[in-house]
């Protein structure tokens, strides 16, 4: 899947980028917890005055095991992260203390991979306790694991 932004080239002024990210995605990450995805990625790129700053947003469904009766449950994501987008050999430059996470690229990088990116923020972004609403457990997923447990 590909989840690279081009940034040769770009001018000054805003540069959305949009794709979408599916169950394949975490497939390729070999991901244990992420079986199935619906996910939409949208990428704001903001170059000014040598400054790039990159906006990404995750939303959408992810499907995991649930925990208590391991049928599929399905989780909302709404992911919002400010980036600063610097080039290695200006990274001195970060500003102190600035709140952003910041991408680092080489400077011969033509584009930015968000593949990572994109995981790791899936991920941070599930709760730690992935369980159904209070009764709305699979009951015959719940009388199996009953009887594995006896
Ligand atoms: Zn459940």
């Amino acid at each position: 899947m590909n989840c690279k932004i081009g940034i040769r080239g770009l001018s000054n002024g805003e540069h959305p980028f949009s794709f979408k990210v599916d169950g394949s995605f975490f497939e390729a990450y070999e991901s244990d917890t992420v079986s199935d995805a619906d996910l939409d990625v949208n990428a704001l790129i903001t170059k000014e005055n040598g400054r790039m700053t990159l906006d990404l947003g995750i939303t959408g469904e992810v499907t995991v095991k649930c925990d208590r009766c391991l049928a599929d449950l399905r989780i909302p994501l709404d992911v919002q992260m400010p980036f600063q987008v610097m080039f290695s050999s200006y990274a001195d430059e970060a500003e102190e203390g600035a709140s952003d996470e910041v991408i680092l690229l080489d400077n011969s990088s033509s584009e930015i991979d968000l593949s990572q990116i994109i995981y790791d923020y899936v991920n941070l972004g599930l709760p730690i306790k992935k369980v159904h609403p209070e009764g709305e457990c699979d009951p015959e997923m719940m009388e199996r694991l009953k009887d594995i447990l006896k």
